[in-house]
């Protein structure tokens, strides 16, 4: 006998059927004999849904504390109905929210982090052999509020369980039959993995795959929780995510591509030693994260830096700056909102001088022209146009693997 921890997305249970067939597939894990924990999400847009809605009430944005309060409706909304499918189907089972589970948050809320999960309640219900339906995505900190682990959040909740409680699996299921070379929906030529390493999942996942969540690749990478991507509406063999996998002679692992950059200049900085740190400084006490820097050479005692951010923390950041103008020195700031960052992924490339130049020759060939670029040991980041975006992942995926 095997605990399987299963995770099914939005879109696996959009609509009845869906849930049916959803409970279809626990039912037929529970019935050899296996323990079965369920995670779920929000049914199809709810989240998104929900969003919307606050915004009507308050476009500036209400506070985190009740958009908690509002989003975590959405999973328990989903795991009612999909116990509901499986008592349908003659079995035994019970739906937990995230604090019923034991899911012990800080109180960041809207993107919490779990601190540990009391798993006693679950054990309980495992004995009296119930399949147990969990609400992803959410738990509850130690104020008794309502927290919730960012978008995505719900595969990170599969994962603490399946490392809380030890589980034999890991199976995400979703809308597609496993990781990619890139996002199938987008590029055509996109080839499934049947493998990848955590490090090449994690970066591909903060690189803009959502495939994944980033936060839940790193926590199965630090409990070694073996992951599986699979489908939920065809029977096949997924992905599996592991620290090592069978190198064969590849470069690169996938393509990537983030719409959710920003990149903010700052015009006419007095050319001093001190303006990097000021500037940077100013923003990291405000918690904005910095991804891409670029610093022009001096030219009359002055330099421009330009830097990237997320799109959501773009106005956030301008206000900071705004807020240091006479400390710092400068001319003026400017914001562009229309650009997308292609990245490169792949353990490979280390030892590969010519990936980059590969990289950029596909963008050259499609005259797309290259903003910004950062590299690491394992990937290659370019900020491009946004409307060239798509094709942009295109042209560099079948570079590679055309
Ligand atoms: P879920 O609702 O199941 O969590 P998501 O929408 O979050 O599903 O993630 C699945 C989607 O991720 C796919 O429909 C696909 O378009 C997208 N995706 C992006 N990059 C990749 C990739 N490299 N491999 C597979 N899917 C990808
Ligand atoms: N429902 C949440 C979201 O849409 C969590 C998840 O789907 O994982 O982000
Ligand atoms: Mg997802």
């Amino acid at each position: 006998m095997s605990l399987y921890v299963k995770k099914f997305g939005g879109s696996s249970v959009a609509n009845a059927e869906r849930v049916f067939n959803v409970a279809n597939i626990i039912v037929e894990d529970y019935k050899k004999g296996n323990d079965v924990i369920v995670v779920v999400s929000a049914q199809g847009d709810t989240t998104d849904d929900l969003i919307a809605k606050a915004r009507e009430i308050n476009p500036k944005g209400a506070s985190k504390r009740e958009m908690d309060v509002l989003l975590t409706a959405g999973e328990q909304i989903s795991i009612s109905l999909l116990a509901m499918a499986i008592e349908k189907l003659g079995y035994p089972v019970i739906s937990l929210l995230g604090w019923q589970a034991g899911f012990n948050t800080d109180s960041n809320h809207c993107i919490a982090r779990i601190k540990n999960i009391n798993t006693e309640r679950m054990k309980n219900e495992l004995d009296k052999k119930k399949i147990i339906i969990v609400a992803g995505f959410q738990g509850i900190d130690k104020y008794d509020d309502l927290t919730t682990l960012g978008r995505g959040g719900s595969d990170t909740s599969a994962v603490a369980i399946a490392a809380a409680m030890k589980a034999d699996r890991c199976q995400i299921y979703t809308d597609v039959d496993g990781v990619y070379t890139s996002d199938p929906r987008k590029v055509k030529f996109a080839k499934k993995l049947d493998e990848i390493t955590y490090d090449e999942m994690l970066e591909l996942a903060t690189l803009g795959a959502q495939v994944l969540n980033n936060r839940s690749v790193e926590m199965a990478k630090k409990h070694n929780v073996e992951l599986e991507v699979l489908s939920s509406l065809e029977k096949k063999p997924g992905t599996i995510v592991k620290e090592k996998v069978k190198m064969e002679k590849i470069l690169i692992r996938g393509v990537a591509k983030d719409m959710d950059v920003s990149i903010i200049s700052v015009i006419g900085l007095k050319d001093n030693p001190g303006i990097a740190f000021k500037l940077f400084n100013a923003l990291a006490q405000n918690k904005i994260e910095v991804d891409m820097i670029l610093q022009s050479v001096g030219r009359d005692g002055t330099k421009d830096i330009s830097f990237s951010v997320k799109r959501s923390e773009s106005e956030n950041a301008m206000r900071t700056i705004d807020s240091f103008r006479e400390n710092l020195e400068f001319e003026s700031i400017k914001c562009s909102n229309n650009v997308a960052k292609v990245s490169i992924v792949g353990a490979g490339m280390e030892s590969h001088p010519g990936v980059a130049s590969k990289m950029f020759e596909a963008l050259y060939d499609n005259q797309i022209n290259i903003q910004m670029i950062s590299t690491s040991e394992i990937k290659i980041s370019v900020i491009i146009d946004e409307k060239y975006a798509d094709k942009a992942l295109t042209v560099v995926h079948d570079k590679f693997f055309g």
